[in-house]
């Protein structure tokens, strides 16, 4: 008999794959990250056995911790906001990076990587609808962002991320998905040497399928999976 965990999987990916039917996208165009931020690690041995293999964490030190415990097949995605004195401990753990908001940041992440003879695959964040309380940069600086990122060695842009609004209705964050995805064809069209345009990352548990059907690659899903998450109070 399939946990709670398993389940809630079957449901998400179900979705996905509706979403991708009704946009006439493969299936197979869009992964799914298992957000387990907060999570204890049998949940994420769920995920697991379920199939899971990406996993976000939002944390340095968490991902560094769970990253020692789980198989070594996992992908580890960093998708919270990244101090540059911190960059030294992931470098070299991390499958791709997702919140590159700053050259300065991407400088640091590309020292270290020379440093430890790795590239490491980063997404820029881009605060598509403009909201103060979150990080990433303004739509009108991303693609010169990309470009002087691009120059730096041990360094790879991959695409873009975003995190939209908190909705009701998921159908309202569509517009920033589709900015996003602007954006995205926009800098492919540029041909910037060192950059390539593969993954968008959009859409959480409240909003996934619409951003799949507005593009979205990769689809962070946290509380869909393993349920809410309960913070300490400190
Ligand atoms: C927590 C988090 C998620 C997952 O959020 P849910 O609503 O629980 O799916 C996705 N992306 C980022 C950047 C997050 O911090």
């Amino acid at each position: 008999m399939k946990d709670r965990i398993g389940e809630n999987l079957d449901r998400v990916r179900e979705h996905m794959e509706r979403a991708c039917r009704e946009s006439g996208r493969a299936v197979t165009s869009v992964k799914l990250i298992a957000v387990s931020k907060t999570k204890p690690l049998a949940d994420l041995q769920k995920a697991y056995a379920n199939g899971c293999r990406d996993f976000g964490e939002n944390k340095v030190q968490e991902l560094v911790e769970k990253s020692e415990q789980m198989p070594g097949d996992v992908r580890w995605h960093m998708i919270g906001h990244l101090q540059r004195n911190k960059v030294k401990y992931i470098v070299d753990k991390v499958y791709l990076i997702h919140s590159v908001d700053s050259v300065r940041l991407a400088e640091e992440i590309s020292k270290e990587a020379v440093k430890k003879h790795v590239t490491v695959n980063i997404l820029l964040e881009v605060n598509v609808a403009g909201e103060e309380s979150k990080f990433g940069t303004s739509c009108e600086e991303a693609a010169r962002m990309v470009e002087e990122i691009s120059k730096l060695p041990g360094i790879c842009v991959k695409g873009l991320m975003t995190i939209a609004p908190y909705v009701e209705n998921a159908e309202e964050n569509r517009l920033y998905f589709a900015k996003l995805k602007q954006i995205y064809v926009d800098i492919i069209h540029k041909n910037i040497d060192n950059v390539c345009m593969e993954e968008l990352s959009m859409g959480m548990t409240g909003d996934y399928e619409v951003a799949i059907t507005e593009g979205a690659t990769y689809v962070r899903v946290g509380t869909g999976i393993f349920g809410e998450r309960h913070y300490d109070v400190v």
